[in-house]
């Protein structure tokens, strides 16, 4: 086995031990992300068997997607998105963005895609950690927030929802975090919302117990 084989086998089995424990029936998506390493590194996971990628600079996926334009990989948007990026992002299509963090964010985005005629998978970001430094919509807003961009912005498919899992190191404060984010993924189930994506390196196994169905792992992988 590789290096690379080792370390997922590593992650995939605490993946499945809690997924058994919690949900057998979950479908669990890992996002490899790729944010820190180089093509090189990328070609090793996908030789492995890893398909998604998750950039968080839009440079940075443009450079990657062009390098690694031969192979089959379905690239994720998982960082803050300036203004003037946007026709940069949707010019590359990635496969999710999982980062819309406002109404506004979604509907400037809504406006280039619709001048481009075209339309973008997206997740609403939801800062249930109440984190000033974080992106995202507050919980009490994410519902209503949610239904505002189902209703004005056209060229948005949103797909659910995205959280960061709170930034300090008592493990219930982040399990709240999480299960804030669940239960208004679990609300917007009837409105199209597939995709919980929560959980990093250092908080994926809690993010699968709170209900994640797509994890978003960097450093563990790579490092
Ligand atoms: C970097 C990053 C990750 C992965 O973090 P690791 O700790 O390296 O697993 C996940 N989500 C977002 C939004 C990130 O920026």
């Amino acid at each position: 086995m590789s290096l690379y084989e080792e370390r997922f086998d590593v992650v995939l089995s605490k993946i499945e031990k809690v997924r058994l424990r919690v949900n057998q029936h979950q479908i669990i998506k890992i996002i490899a992300v790729s944010k820190s390493v180089d093509a090189d590194a990328i070609k090793k996971m996908y030789a492995i068997g890893q398909r998604a990628f998750g950039e968080n600079r839009v440079q940075d996926l443009k450079i990657k997607t062009q390098t690694l334009d031969d192979l089959p990989l379905e690239w994720h948007f998982i960082g803050r998105l300036q203004t003037n990026k946007i026709n940069q992002l949707i010019d590359l299509e990635p496969a999710l963005m999982h980062s819309c963090d406002s109404l506004q964010m979604a509907c400037e985005l809504d406006n280039r895609l619709s001048v481009k005629e075209k339309s973008m998978d997206v997740l609403l970001q939801i800062n249930s950690a109440y984190e000033e430094q974080k992106a995202g919509v507050l919980p009490e807003k994410a519902l209503e927030t949610y239904e505002q961009i189902l209703l004005t912005c056209k060229h948005i498919n949103l797909k659910g929802v995205m959280s960061i899992g709170a930034h300090v190191q008592e493990e219930k404060i982040v399990q709240k975090s999480f299960e804030t984010t669940y239960k208004i993924f679990e609300k917007l189930s009837d409105k199209g919302a597939i995709h919980c994506s929560m959980g990093m390196s250092s908080d994926f196994e809690l993010a699968v117990a709170c209900g994640a169905n797509m994890l978003r792992i960097g450093s563990t992988l790579f490092h």
